[in-house]
């Protein structure tokens, strides 16, 4: 049997990443029966940090942070329209759009800080939130835009289930 005490740490503490439990705990998360219904957001924001341009910016009252403002914010997954607007303004880069209802792959939306962009069509790395390849992907949209504060979001198809899983790409050397 192996020693718990010899595990390697995980865990948003030990490595920055999230573990499979803080996201099934994690009160921004929506249920997999939502997911499956059509684009919602999922708010992987789990630390008690003093925030919340997502609960203002969000016109559906979807995102609920309150008082104190170090409150985690929390989805109310019925609520959320799935439009995408709060995601660029998020300073943690902590909301992704995920669309787990077509029958030909997920969809996951992210907001993309590096240059060069990707480009529309184009297969790419699908990332995990350790960084590691976990998939491929495919540029579905590039939204540069006014509405993202000229944030580039972009969405990849990733395939059927990866919608919780991928959280970024990397363009493959040519
Ligand atoms: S995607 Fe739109 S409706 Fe859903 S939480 Fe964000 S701003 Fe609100
Ligand atoms: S805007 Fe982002 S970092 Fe700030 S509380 Fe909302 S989800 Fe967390």
């Amino acid at each position: 049997m192996s020693d718990p005490e010899r595990q390697p740490p995980i865990g948003l503490r030990s490595t920055g990443v999230m573990s499979e439990r803080e996201l099934c705990d994690c009160p921004g998360v929506p249920s997999p029966q939502r997911l499956k219904r059509g684009p919602v957001v999922v708010i992987e924001c789990n630390e008690e940090i003093p925030c919340n341009p997502c609960e203002v910016l969000c016109e559906k009252g979807a995102i609920r942070v309150g008082r104190p403002i170090t409150n985690r914010p929390v989805l109310d997954d019925e609520k959320c329209q799935g439009c995408g607007l709060c995601l660029a303004p998020c300073p943690g880069q902590a909301i992704f759009l995920v669309d787990a209802s077509k029958a030909d792959g997920d969809r996951v939306s992210f907001p993309y800080e590096f240059l060069p962009l990707p480009e529309k069509g184009q297969i790419v790395d699908g990332l995990d939130r350790a960084g590691r390849t976990v998939t491929e992907g495919q540029v579905l949209r590039v939204e540069n835009t006014e509405r993202h504060d000229r944030t580039p979001v972009i969405t990849l198809r990733v395939p059927t289930g990866y919608g919780m899983k991928v959280r970024s790409l990397r363009i493959p050397a040519r």
